[in-house]
């Protein structure tokens, strides 16, 4: 291993003296943390600080509702609410944040996120958003006013009217779900409007992994006629991640947060993080002192590479972006297998125009199926896709074509996978 691949020195002491900054707010006033955490003086003392889960800041929400005590300041201090889609199932966080942090997230988006994509003051950005109380593209419409270009929002609009204004405003970037840019194309396609040939240069996504899987985002840049961009944050994290020229993953902005990755599937032991590898991320945010993350257990499963890349960049790189989330992983017949690993099957044949993936323990195994609507919903392919799956995973993966219109589209996240009750 060469030398390169450490952490930049001057980026870990940006961030100690980023956390020692904060901490010192934090452990004199927010009563969530003060029990929690000590005194920070050196990278020992961090590693000696405890994970947090999300389980944990749940339970505290609901104690005291409606926020929660990860609180720095006095109420009347902060000036946003957003909460998680509670797509995972379960109650929805809620996030408060102040001025200072809520301009801590756009800077991250005009300084990194749109920059790293080579979108600039010059551009126009359609939000295909609906802009309910879910972070996502607020803070992204809000980076890119930042950025100085102009912003055009798509809330409550039907796909056939966003298609529309895509083709009338003729904005150069367009914002969205990957998913849903596939399903824009789709209803373009149906209203007989060729959308590549629309201004749209460049297309930023988050929400879902599927713009840092090769299948998807080929998908959408061949729809579009574009190139495609990941972005990575959560709600009560911030954001985390961006794409850069060379287009192979998802760097993490180190001068505003620290990553750290821990071993799946086992406990793990704080002192004992890694800097790079495969395995779950911990994230301790460094601009959102009113609400922080200390050791922020994700439960997003990814590969860290700090190999230096063509960009130039100084920051780690999550190559392949988020490959998934660390409960959604499941076992065919001995082989661990995320649903993105899936996606890049699947978004080969562009006659899916939707999937679902199915799973469920019968007898303390996993049986998984797909379910797939086709684009002239006929089963034609079920039996290519089949053969396909098993070449690429050395399993039989039993696959379904269903009418379309029966799986559910969704412009925030798109749940690919369903754990049935066995
Ligand atoms: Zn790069």
């Amino acid at each position: 291993m060469s030398a390169n691949v450490e952490i930049k020195e001057d980026i870990r002491t940006l961030q100690m003296e980023k956390l020692q900054a904060g901490l010192e707010e934090v452990l004199a006033t927010n009563s969530f943390y003060k029990t929690r955490l000590h005194e920070v003086r050196s990278w020992d003392d961090f590693h000696d600080l405890p994970f947090l889960t999300k389980a944990e800041v749940v339970e505290d929400q609901k104690i005291n509702a409606p926020f929660g005590t990860n609180l720095t300041y006095p109420l009347g201090d902060y000036v946003r609410l957003h909460q998680t889609s509670g797509s995972s199932g379960g109650r929805p966080l809620r996030w408060l944040d102040t001025a200072r942090s809520w301009l801590w997230w756009t800077s991250i988006w005009a300084n990194h996120v749109y920059k790293g994509a080579g979108i600039t003051s010059e551009d126009r950005i359609f939000f295909a958003f609906s802009f309910g109380p879910f972070v996502g593209f607020w803070s992204a419409y809000a980076g890119a006013e930042r950025l100085g270009a102009l912003v055009i929002p798509g809330g409550s609009m039907s796909s056939e009217q966003r298609v529309l204004a895509i083709m009338d405003l003729q904005p150069t970037v367009l914002c969205s779900t990957p998913t849903y840019a596939l399903r824009l194309a789709e209803v373009a396609n149906e209203m007989g409007i060729d959308i590549s040939k629309s201004a749209i240069r460049k297309t930023l996504h988050a929400g879902e992994p599927g713009a840092s899987i090769p299948a998807t985002k080929h998908a959408i840049e061949a729809a579009f006629g574009a190139e495609c961009y990941d972005h990575t944050g959560m709600t009560e994290v911030g954001p985390t991640g961006f794409t850069c020229s060379a287009g192979d993953g998802v760097h993490f902005v180190e001068s505003e947060f620290v990553f750290e990755i821990i071993p799946v599937g086992t406990d793990p032991d704080p002192m004992a993080t890694k800097s790079e590898g495969i395995g779950e991320l911990v994230i301790t945010n460094l601009g959102r002192f009113c609400s922080p993350l200390i050791r922020y257990r994700t439960g997003d499963l990814v590969e860290l590479s700090r190999e230096p890349c063509s960009c130039g960049s100084p920051f780690v790189k999550a190559v392949g972006g988020i490959r998934g989330r660390v409960d959604d992983m499941f076992t065919v017949r001995g082989i661990n297998l995320y649903p993105s690993q899936v996606e890049e099957v699947l978004r080969r044949y562009s006659e899916i125009v939707n999937f679902q993936i199915r799973h469920q323990k019968v007898r303390h195994m996993d049986e998984v199926s797909l379910l797939i609507e086709t684009r002239d919903g006929t089963d034609s392919i079920v039996e290519n896709v089949v053969l396909d799956l098993r070449h690429s995973f050395g399993v039989r993966i039993d696959c379904q074509c269903v009418p379309n219109g029966s799986l559910p589209t969704n412009e925030m996240k798109a749940k690919r996978v369903v754990h049935v009750q066995g």
